[in-house]
């Protein structure tokens, strides 16, 4: 299975959707959490998002918070879960 794929899967279990950029809709997750170690795969931007239920990381995209959440806004984590 390549990168891509992994995603796409990712995204289906957790009921997310695309819709040309990416636009995530998480209703299964707590929150969404920044990773300090990672950065992005597009921009080279860090944090990275991550999608957190029960005190855990169950989902990790490997985006920065405008490539994953699809505003400039959402370079500061303190704003992805308003
Ligand atoms: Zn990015």
């Amino acid at each position: 299975m390549n990168n891509e794929q992994r995603k796409a899967r990712q995204r289906d279990a957790f009921g997310a959707r695309t819709d040309g950029t990416v636009t995530i809709v998480e209703p299964t997750l707590d929150s969404l959490e920044p990773n300090y170690d990672d950065r992005c795969e597009v921009c080279d931007a860090s944090p990275t998002v991550e999608g957190w239920r029960h005190g855990r990381a169950v989902v990790k995209w490997h985006l920065c918070g405008p490539c994953c959440l699809g505003s400039a806004r959402m370079l500061d984590p303190r704003e992805w879960n308003e």
